[in-house]
């Protein structure tokens, strides 16, 4: 089927276009440069950017689809979780279009978008897989069966703050650019990982995350290194910490459930040495390992309208019209 996905839960308008798990077209437009100076997302100044990016991106990425309107088979929009004004932003245009070319809507849940990014890029994911979700407001290890069909098992959560909050917050701490995983991560390049040994939380517990004490931890060496703070070598410290909890998880969860596949999705899969150390581990332990490449970590279009194209091949029936935004909508299964 060809898709049209619609994805404005936070700060990005996405639009993207797939074709029977192809990625055809898309466009992305961001307001993140309006909320810098406020060191977070707004909630009514995303709403605002959304209503004027949406239909300017619907256009670019048919332009770059090569296909019309007519063409489309269904629409699918992330109507949960994400900010509330920025979500009904995007479910109104979306049941805008699915009204006027008579197409169904699908309300697709924004976490499995992410999951789903994974399939433009390496394909059908196998019947079984673990995920590990590290964004901006999630940090989650999952176990999946069929994306479009079964529930979403949780393996583990965060209790405290989502992988990429912490790296937002510690980048604050270092006095480095907003958005902060971005700016850690390249800070980090000159420091070494060695040099502060920040705690690990919460490892050989089970599969939950904790990350609040290591931004503590964080802030407690800042305080005390003063004017002799080395910022590359704390950023450097603190990714490490973040990624080696995360994959000693994401890696003893697959070996406990008798699962070969891991799959790590999300903006913080991004990060240069997640990846690097998540093949090394998954090499080790003799896993396959897939990750979208960046462009399809951080927020899109694309993600959505591949959840929807998964939905339409599985039969599942077309959300209701009245679909409302589901600000908190749990993670339980893909379609809303
Ligand atoms: P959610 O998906 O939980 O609703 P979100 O949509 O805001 O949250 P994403 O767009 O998936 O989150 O990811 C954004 C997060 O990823 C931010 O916290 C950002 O700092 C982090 N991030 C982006 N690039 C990198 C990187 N290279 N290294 C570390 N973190 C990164
Ligand atoms: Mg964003
Ligand atoms: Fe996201």
């Amino acid at each position: 089927a060809v898709v049209l996905g619609i994805e404005t839960s936070c700060d990005e308008t996405g639009v993207g276009i797939v074709s029977d798990g192809r990625l055809l077209g898309a466009a992305l437009a961001s307001s993140m440069e309006e909320h810098a100076r406020f060191g977070g997302v707004v909630p009514e100044i995303a709403a605002r950017a959304h209503l004027e990016s949406l239909v300017p991106c619907v256009r670019a990425a048919f332009q770059q689809a090569g296909i019309g309107p007519s063409e489309i088979d269904a629409v699918a929009v992330t109507s949960g979780p994400g900010l509330a004004t920025a979500l009904q932003t995007g479910l109104a245009a979306a049941k805008a279009y699915a009204l006027a070319w008579d197409r169904p809507l699908y309300g697709v849940h924004h976490l499995a978008g992410h999951v789903a990014a994974d399939t433009l890029e390496n394909g059908p994911l196998p019947s079984r897989s673990v995920a590990l979700i590290v964004s901006g407001g999630h940090t989650s290890l999952l176990l999946l069966g069929d994306l479009a069909r079964d529930p979403v098992v949780h393996l583990g959560d965060t209790r405290d703050d989502a992988a990429g909050e912490a790296f937002d917050k510690v980048a604050r701490l270092l006095g480095l650019a907003y958005p902060g995983g971005p700016a850690v991560a390249e800070a980090a390049r000159d420091g070494d990982p060695g040099a502060v040994v920040f705690p690990r939380a919460m490892l050989g517990a089970g599969y939950d995350f904790s990350f609040s004490g290591l931004k503590s931890a964080v802030a407690r060496h800042v305080e005390r290194a003063g004017s002799t703070l080395a910022v590359p070598d704390v950023a450097a410290s603190f990714q490490e910490a973040v990624a080696d909890v995360l994959t000693r998880k994401a890696v003893e969860a697959c070996l406990a459930h008798g699962v070969d596949t891991l799959v790590i999705v999300g903006g913080v899969a991004a990060n240069r040495r997640l990846r690097d150390l998540a093949a090394e581990r998954c090499r080790t332990a003799g896993l396959t390992l897939r990750i979208p490449p960046p462009s399809l970590c951080t927020d899109n279009g694309a993600m959505i309208a591949a959840v929807g194209d998964l939905l339409v091949a599985s039969g599942a029936p077309p959300s209701s019209r009245h679909l409302a935004a589901d600000p908190s909508a749990p993670l339980n299964r893909a379609h809303l």
